[in-house]
């Protein structure tokens, strides 16, 4: 049996466990998916090996740490140096990146976007921000501290931290930040998000599996808006695909996953 884990501090709150073994299970492949609460980023090659794992996905905080921990980075990953899916390939550590074009996936809906601002800068806002890039979007991120954001200047993203920010109208706002996952605190101050709300059409938030305290204010203000499950869904077909080396079909895979999502 072929054995997958998610790693990631927190990891409790993951519907990956159940979303890829609803997959396994229907499709009848012989594989299992669990969690791994893992605190230290530099222990993801031992304990990835450790656990005897075919492959693995990497959540907060760890997704710079893991394409650290590679041995080959293919794809998207390279561009970004995030990797948020690996493939244990005769004992090497490939990394890719499925983030970017999961959260593709699920913004098709809101149409032609031109503008975007970015709430955050860690692993996930780099790979969405060199994404939007290439396809010609304009990008603007503001992130709490400013060390992190030299990444975003040198690809041509608007750079903000809290206290120089001037609010633009933008096509969409997204939430990478980690604010309200396990807490209940806004992305930034609340001057802050009442601005950029009052100026953006839609609003997207990477956190699942709740209404976070930036989408009840998106609520609030009747903006049309969805949290982080397309996301979610996206990304995880095209990790599914690596993991199982396109053995199943992916339109199956996404329709068991989909069905995952109302268990
Ligand atoms: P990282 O740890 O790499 O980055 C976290 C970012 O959040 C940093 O910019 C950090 O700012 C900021 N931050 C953390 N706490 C706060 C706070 N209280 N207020 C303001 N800013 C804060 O995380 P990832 O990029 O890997 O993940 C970010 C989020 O996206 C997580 O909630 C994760 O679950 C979600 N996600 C969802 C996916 C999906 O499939 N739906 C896929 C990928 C991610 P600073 O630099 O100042 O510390």
């Amino acid at each position: 049996m072929k054995l997958f884990s998610i790693f990631g501090n927190p990891v409790s709150h993951s519907r990956s466990p159940l979303m890829l073994n609803s997959v396994f299970k229907a499709l009848n492949y012989n594989a299992s998916y669990t969690r791994t609460h893992l605190l230290d980023g530099t222990k993801l090659k031992e304990t990835f090996f450790n656990l005897g794992l075919s492959g693995a996905n990497i959540t907060v905080p760890h997704k710079e740490a893991a394409y650290e921990a590679c041995d080959e980075i293919r794809g998207f990953a390279k561009k970004v140096g995030v990797v948020n899916t690996i493939i244990n390939e005769n004992g090497k550590l490939i990394g890719y990146n499925t983030d970017a074009d999961g959260f593709m996936f699920a913004i098709k809906e809101f149409g032609d976007i031109k503008n975007i601002l970015i709430l955050g800068a860690g692993g996930t806002a780099k790979a969405l921000s060199a994404r939007f890039l290439e396809d010609g979007i304009k990008v603007s991120v503001i992130n709490r501290s400013e060390g992190r954001l030299d990444y975003f200047k040198e690809i041509g993203c608007e750079c903000f931290t809290w206290d120089n920010f001037e609010t633009k109208r933008y096509d969409l706002v997204v939430n990478t930040t980690s604010a309200g996952l396990k807490d209940e605190e806004l992305p930034a101050p609340k001057n802050i998000i009442d601005a950029v709300l009052n100026n953006t059409n839609f609003v997207a938030d990477a956190i699942y599996g709740k209404l976070t305290p930036f989408l009840k204010l998106a609520q609030e203000k009747n903006i049309t808006f969805k949290d982080g499950a397309d996301m979610l869904l996206g990304q995880g077909v095209l990790a599914n695909e690596l993991f199982v080396n396109k053995e199943l079909k992916k339109e199956d895979i996404k329709l068991h996953m989909q069905k995952s999502f109302l268990l």
